[in-house]
């Protein structure tokens, strides 16, 4: 078949988010490559057909494996098989440790055409293209497949805004070949504590950056937040000195402000790596003190100013 194939993935009982994000990055893809199928491998994969049923998506496919963990080789081969048995000419898998595993080898071994860490995909004329990063973000990198009928592409995480809505797809079971895992599950480690900070959820985000200068002058800013019912953000210069934890950090490394609606950007540059994780809110107010920061490209509303004092001024109409 032509058509896209995501392979959603879940972890400890729960879909994992990025299943959602990456087939709203396939969702595009459709005009030309033809239906979206999601692909979910797991002991009890049909649990997930309500979650991944969302607007665009046209086939479920449950792949049922004996293991109820993630195991490299048992994904591995029922993904291969399922590609095989379908070929589509598009495959997203969300970029992060569980593709690492096998998503390299199905595509070599097989031919695919591949790319992993991709944020653009889009279509030129016929021409599937791939947007990466490289030379440590600083240049963009477009990829394209010649003569590749399918072709295998991770996808980055915090890219996408999650798929929503609903559909009611077709729900096909597919019979995987049964693999023997060559490595076994330990446990879990403890996840590192958000203490409650949900950057992705937030309406309403204030945040910080370096030109808050030290870590003293931190607080004002959680009290500033706070008395304006915001949640405090920050770039990841602050996060990286420990002023702030890293849950709150917004961009490429740190959380996309999906849902946020009001984003005040304070004594923030505007790099490309900040900007992708909150250009896309439809009002941004930046505050800083270099009339050509690159903050003032994506705001609808900026002050040349000092933030200190626009803080003073936000604290006395509370
Ligand atoms: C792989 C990779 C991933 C990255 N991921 C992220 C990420 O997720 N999030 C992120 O933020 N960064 C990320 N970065 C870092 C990014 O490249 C920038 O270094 C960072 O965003 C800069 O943070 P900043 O804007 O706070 O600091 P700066 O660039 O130093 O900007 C500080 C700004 O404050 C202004 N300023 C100074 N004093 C005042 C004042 N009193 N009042 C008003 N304005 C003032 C200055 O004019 C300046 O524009 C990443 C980098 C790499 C290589």
């Amino acid at each position: 078949m032509a058509g896209i194939l995501v392979i959603a993935e879940h972890r400890q009982g729960a879909l994992r988010p990025a299943s959602l994000e990456i087939i709203a990055a396939a969702l595009p893809l459709k005009a030309k490559a033809g239906a979206l199928t999601v692909a979910i491998v797991g002991s009890a994969p049909q649990s997930f057909v309500p979650e991944l049923s969302v607007e665009g998506v046209d086939e479920i496919v449950t792949v049922a494996v004996a293991s109820e963990v993630f195991q490299p080789d048992v994904q591995q081969s029922a993904v291969a098989a399922l590609i095989g048995a379908r070929k589509p000419s598009v495959v997203l898998i969300a970029h992060g440790v569980d593709a690492w595993s096998y998503a390299p080898g199905i595509a070599a071994s097989a031919g695919y055409g591949f790319a992993t860490d991709v944020f653009e995909i889009a279509y030129d004329g016929d021409d599937l293209v791939a947007t990466r990063a490289g030379y440590k973000e600083k240049v963009r990198i477009e990829l394209d497949f010649p003569g590749k009928a399918t072709v295998l592409l991770t996808v980055r995480t915090n890219s996408f805004k999650p798929a929503a809505g609903s559909s009611s797809p077709t729900v096909t079971a597919f019979a995987a070949p049964s693999v023997e895992p060559r490595t076994s599950h330990t446990g879990w480690k403890e996840p590192a504590a958000s203490g409650g900070i949900d950057i992705p959820a937030a309406e309403f985000i204030v945040s910080i950056g370096r030109g808050v200068g030290d870590e003293t002058k931190v607080e004002q800013f959680l009290e500033l937040a706070d008395g304006l019912g915001a949640v405090l953000g920050c770039s990841r210069p602050i996060a990286d000195n420990g002023w702030l934890p890293k849950a709150r950090q917004v961009g490429q490394s740190g959380k996309l402000a999906a849902n946020c609606k009001l984003y005040v950007a304070l004594g923030i540059s505007g790099s490309v790596q900040h900007l992708w994780g909150m250009k896309h809110v439809e009002t941004i107010i930046a505050v800083n003190s270099d009339p050509e920061a690159s903050i003032f490209s994506v705001a609808r509303y900026g002050v040349v100013g000092d933030m200190f004092e626009i803080a003073e001024e936000l604290q006395a109409l509370q």
